[in-house]
């Protein structure tokens, strides 16, 4: 029995984590809950999973939460609240799907208390990969992925020495706008916030889809599996495969390729990262290879998605640079989803503040605090002056 606290419970990556705790009653103990605001799905789950300590933004709904709740559950609030739960006595993994940043000094804090952490924000690897990696390291505790390109690639790597790697390549959809002659580069001022929000394979919450049209996802998927499988930027690769079948593959030095290929349902990936070692019985993913019929590869169009170049020279400088990337192009998608930005904009406000950040290459937190905080203003001002 694993007990999981799960960090961003009512979203994309929470619910379907829920069901996988559904599916595994005997493998898979919830015992701590964080949200955001959507206090109505984190009462409902509290009150099915009736986890040891549960955590809302808002500290005066969590009053609320604890008068209607009573003492069986400990109602915790703000980012407090989710320290509390990621160190949790009982927990023995911490799973942060939270969206953004907010996952980053959790992530740290269970770390630091011996917990596992099962990662699905993979900005918290962007933001400060070499730290969170050397903290895991020190204190002897698994980073799993919970990204399925990044589970894919550790179930392929299965242990193998990093000197055995030629590339690891990473698959891309292409999202909703991968077809150049429908999409050609001049239409991207026209695309709308409905149009970019309909991805083809995955269900997603807002921000990973908005980001998964630009292709920012991989970008910053890229820099995750830098510092996940400790391994440069050169040798990590981008494909584009429009039926998100194979999820990533590993190529070796002898020239072989290792992939995982499965239909796409996230239930996988968080399930193998809660139960791993061990592979537990599903019957969620059934991937019929007849009725796919095809699997097709293209190379990745930088000109049309330069996200994948401002990631790989993030990726490559290294320092605050990639924690820039990230904070800017949170700022431009917000910016674009609230319609005071176009769609083309997101790009060119997040290779804009790149360029006007003077990169340190930190060896505390704050420093790449610091940096996020810049990034945040820096991009404000760039698009209210669009
Ligand atoms: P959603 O927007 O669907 O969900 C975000 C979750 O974070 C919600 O539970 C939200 O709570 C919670 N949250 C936001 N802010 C806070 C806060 N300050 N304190 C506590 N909880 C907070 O996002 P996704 O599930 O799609 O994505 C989550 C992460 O997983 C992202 O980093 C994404 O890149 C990554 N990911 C997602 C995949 C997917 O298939 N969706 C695939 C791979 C990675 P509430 O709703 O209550 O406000």
């Amino acid at each position: 029995m694993k007990n999981v606290v799960l960090l961003g419970s009512t979203g994309s990556i929470g619910t379907s984590t829920i069901k996988v705790a559904e599916d595994l009653p005997d493998q898979i103990r919830l015992v701590g809950l964080a949200a955001g605001g959507n206090v109505d799905l984190l009462m409902e789950q509290t009150v099915k999973f009736k986890p040891e300590a549960v955590s809302i933004r808002d500290s005066k709904t969590a009053v609320d939460m604890q008068g209607a709740l009573g003492t069986a559950t400990q109602v915790y609030s703000g980012n407090d609240g989710l320290l509390k739960l990621a160190t949790l006595e009982s927990a023995d993994i911490v799973l942060v799907a939270i969206v953004g940043t907010a996952g980053l000094q959790p992530a740290l804090a269970a770390i630091r208390a011996g917990k596992d952490i099962a990662v699905a924000s993979k900005e918290i690897l962007v933001m400060a990969g070499d730290l969170v990696m050397a903290e895991a390291k020190k204190y002897g505790v698994r980073v799993l992925a919970v990204d399925s390109e990044h589970s894919a690639i550790f179930q392929c790597l299965d242990g193998k020495a990093n000197e055995s790697i030629r590339n690891i390549w990473l698959t891309a959809s292409g999202g909703p706008f991968r077809d150049a002659t429908k999409w050609p580069k001049s239409c991207f001022p026209e695309i709308t916030v409905e149009k970019a929000l309909k991805h083809p394979s995955w269900e997603m919450g807002r921000k990973i889809t908005i980001d998964s049209s630009t292709l920012f996802n991989k970008g910053l998927e890229m820099i995750e599996a830098r510092w996940l499988f400790d391994i440069e930027m050169e040798r990590v690769q981008v494909v584009v495969h429009p039926q998100s079948v194979i999820h990533s593959m590993v190529e070796y030095v002898d020239g072989s390729f290792i992939s995982q290929l499965s239909s796409p349902d996230m239930c996988l990936p968080i399930q193998y990262a809660l139960t791993y070692p061990e592979r537990a019985p599903s019957r969620r993913v059934e991937t019929n290879f007849a009725k796919i019929g095809q699997l097709t590869f293209e190379e990745p169009d930088v000109d049309r998605f330069p996200a994948l170049a401002l990631a790989r020279e993030a990726g490559e400088i290294g320092g605050t640079l990639p924690a820039v990337l990230n904070a800017a192009n949170e700022i431009a998608v917000d910016a674009f989803c609230d319609r005071k930005i176009r769609y083309d904009q997101i790009t060119a406000t997040v290779a804009q503040t790149m360029s006007r950040h003077e990169v340190v290459q930190y060896t505390e937190l704050e420093q790449v605090l610091e940096a996020d905080a810049w990034a945040r203003g820096e991009a404000e001002r760039i698009v209210a002056a669009f």
